[in-house]
């Protein structure tokens, strides 16, 4: 009786790691020639529920799932057993699962306290027992070997041993043994990835990874050496190794008055054992003198939920202290929504498993869309990771998750290489990293800081945006949904059009708009302009743009601005002004032309000869050169600047007291075999206050 109660486990009843062995050898004995297979599984996350409601619950669900297995294998050629806390371990004959090699679980617990349901599941390792020499430890070691390959897998929760996972472990072990050494030698590299705005693509902030260049192995990634140095420790020290590299890299760029965005860095859920964890992170940021708000700490969702009451009273410490809290991980774990409210979170990072079936029609969307929008409500913002493509990328901007992370923008770059895209101004937003000071405006209404502003801003009727000038540099830094239709910008990101202002439209334009903008730093008021630019289809445009100055971020000037196209209205004004006094002349004149000097084609607006109609353009700048001789007139070298130049036309028309100058020329007329004389009068209409038309007036002599 004694005997027998040393294989019992005492809680669960069922056999513990004794009784286990003992009985599958017996098993084994008795069926020689039988195949068998041993699973070992544990229970996701079991800690929580002795952190959330106790031993004793934990104990409820240990029994429960003891329970499970008896009823299982009633009838099997089995054993089971209890090895340890909530690990369990089963041998059963392999044809059970002969037909399939899908694993078929059972495992799945419901555990109800006081209403609420909570879901408990299992992953496990699978061994098939070939080699019966071995000993039952052994076999067991080898499930439990698979099992750890699945850990964190909640998608394939089981996996077959098979020999390279031994060998993976002798690798493990020396990765282990190496890594002083390769601190020491500076193997450890920090990589980054930016994160941008799913709008334009501009670089908002980025993520520091690690990366270890081994001497012999080459480039490792850090889902190899994270989970062992997470197991042996060496994780607190190669964190602090990382947040000091990026600190420095922040500063040195500081040091030099180069653009810098937020960056973020991991913090791993074993740093929460340290003591000095807070300490440590505030001494590195102090060290290189830096504002906290430059930094942002990702703490994985299941740091949360392994340790809640210590996690939450460290991030809170460093939330106070300035830092910028990141959930890593969201969805992958247990956070409910609903617990989220509670904890200093500052921004959500969905998951990327989210990505992953999104366009294969499952729950996927209908999960994200939902967390963002939750996210709005809780003021929170949301960065989705592992963006890979357009589809992926449309999605998110349709749901309005703005904050995007993934291959589809950047891959994770070394340093100098993500250095060089921070030294592209055009690639940058860098706002985000400006800490708001006493004097400085809040721009979060209009900045992507608040998504909730985010939404109202794409969705206001019209063109608005951002101009942000620098010296007389204007640039367009931001623009929302109705800018780009107006623009008829298409597909082209915004990349294209910042800096450009220049480019599309006239220089007399560009300066006015710099001078209206200073205008409305100056009077505080919003200033109205009218100008004309060209659009992306390459059609000109007028724009009624009114612009109202927000206030300086360090050397550069924030304007809101907002446009309506009033091409039509323009057009409609011109057109009718035109019939107003076209009607006088054309009684005087046989033909009437406007010259445009932009393309330096004249258009005849009137005539009376079948030979030019209205409509019809000629080029008028090389006029003098080709009449030459037959022109009658002192004064021809300089008229004939002023055909081929507005500002030399301006000059001589200025200095003509009639405000409109004449010259005769001789016309080779067809219809007589002879010539005919003509004179030429110049002069300049104002069609509106702004506008000014340059006609040429002639009549036969
Ligand atoms: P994480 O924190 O979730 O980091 C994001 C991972 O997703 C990175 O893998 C990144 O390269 C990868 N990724 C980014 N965009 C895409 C995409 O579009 N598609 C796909 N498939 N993957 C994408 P990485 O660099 O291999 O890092 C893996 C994990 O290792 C990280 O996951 C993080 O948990 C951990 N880690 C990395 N560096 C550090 C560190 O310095 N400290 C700590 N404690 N953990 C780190
Ligand atoms: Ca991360
Ligand atoms: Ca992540």
């Amino acid at each position: 009786m004694k005997e027998k109660e040393k294989l019992v486990d005492h809680l669960t009843g069922i056999y513990n790691r004794e009784g286990f062995y003992k009985a599958t050898e017996e098993l084994f004995e008795k069926n020689p020639d039988k195949e068998f297979i041993i699973a070992y599984w544990n229970v996701h996350r079991f800690k929580i529920i002795n952190e959330l409601f106790g031993r004793s619950a934990g104990d409820e669900v240990l029994k429960n799932m003891a329970d499970m297995i008896r009823s299982a294998y009633e009838g099997v050629e089995g054993t089971y057993g209890r090895m340890e806390s909530d690990n369990f371990v089963a041998c059963f004959p392999a044809e059970l699962l002969k037909g399939s090699r899908e694993f078929v679980h059972s495992g799945e617990i419901t555990y109800i306290n006081e209403g609420t349901e909570y879901h408990f599941s299992a992953c496990y390792g699978l061994y098939q027992v070939k080699d019966r020499n071995i000993g039952i430890a052994s076999m067991v070691d080898r499930s439990r070997i698979a099992m750890d390959t699945v850990k964190t897998n909640y998608v394939k929760p089981f996996a077959y041993y098979n020999n390279t996972m031994r060998e993976d472990i002798v690798m493990e072990q020396m990765l282990m043994s190496e890594c002083d050494a390769a601190i020491r030698e500076n193997q450890f590299e920090v990589y980054y990835q930016p994160v941008c705005n799913a709008l334009d693509g501009t670089i908002i902030s980025a993520e520091a990874l690690v990366r270890w260049r081994h001497p012999e192995r080459g480039m490792i990634s850090p889902g190899v050496f994270i989970p062992l140095f997470e197991r042996n420790g060496y994780i607190s020290v190669l964190d602090r190794y990382m947040w000091d590299k990026v600190c420095a890299m922040l500063k040195r760029r500081r040091e030099r008055n180069l653009d810098v965005v937020p960056i973020s860095m991991n913090v791993s859920r074993v740093d929460f054992y340290s003591q000095s964890l807070c300490s440590d992170i505030i001494r590195i940021v102090e060290k290189y003198e830096l504002e906290p708000q430059l930094l942002r700490l990702e703490v994985t969702e299941s740091s949360y939920s392994d340790n809640p009451q210590t996690v939450m009273e460290a991030v809170k410490k460093l939330q106070d202290y300035g830092f910028t809290i990141m959930m890593d991980d969201f969805g992958s774990g247990y956070s409910s929504l609903n617990t989220l409210k509670d904890l200093p979170v500052d921004i959500l990072k969905i998951d990327m498993k989210f990505m992953d079936d999104l366009d294969k029609g499952g729950k996927s969307a209908i999960i994200l869309e939902s967390i963002v929008r939750m996210t709005k409500w809780m003021s929170l913002r949301a960065v989705a990771e592992g963006v890979e493509t357009e589809d992926e990328l449309n999605f998110l901007k349709s749901i309005e998750c703005n904050y995007i992370q993934g291959y589809y923008f950047y891959r994770p770059m070394p340093e100098k290489e993500f250095e060089e895209l921070l030294n592209k101004p055009e690639l940058v937003d860098v706002r985000s990293a400006v800490v708001t000071g006493s004097n400085e405006s809040d721009f979060s209404i209009l900045y992507n800081e608040s998504l909730k502003a985010e939404g109202i801003f794409q969705n206001m009727s019209g063109g608005l945006g951002i101009y942000e000038l620098v010296g007389d540099r204007l640039e367009v830094v931001r623009v929302n949904k109705g800018y780009y239709e107006m623009m008829k910008a298409g597909n082209i990101g915004m990349t294209t059009e910042k800096r450009l202002v220049e480019k599309y439209m006239a220089q007399e334009d560009y300066q006015s708009l710099v001078s209206k903008c200073l205008e409305a730093e100056a009077t505080k008021d919003t200033v109205q302009t009218q100008i004309k630019r060209v659009r992306y289809d390459g059609e000109s445009v007028w724009l009624d743009t009114r612009i109202r100055f927000l206030g300086n971020k360090g050397n550069r000037k924030m304007f809101y601005f907002y446009i309506m196209d009033i091409t039509k209205i323009k057009k409609a004004e011109q057109d009718n002004y035109m019939n107003r006094y076209s009607k006088a002349l054309f009684r005087v004149f046989d033909k009437v032309y406007r010259l445009d000097y932009d393309t330096g084609y004249a258009e005849v607006l009137h005539s009376i000869d079948d030979a030019m109609k209205v409509g019809d353009r000629v080029y008028f700048k090389n006029f003098f050169d080709k009449f030459k001789d037959h022109i009658l007139s002192t004064r021809r070298t300089e008229y004939s600047e002023a055909m081929k130049d507005k500002k030399a036309m301006d000059k001589v028309l200025s200095e003509s007291r009639s405000g409109g100058i004449s010259v005769d020329y001789k016309m080779d007329d067809p219809d007589i075999m002879g010539f005919e004389w003509v004179s030429a009068t110049f002069f300049k209409v104002e069609t509106t206050d702004e506008q000014e038309d340059y006609l040429v007036c002639i009549k036969r002599i």
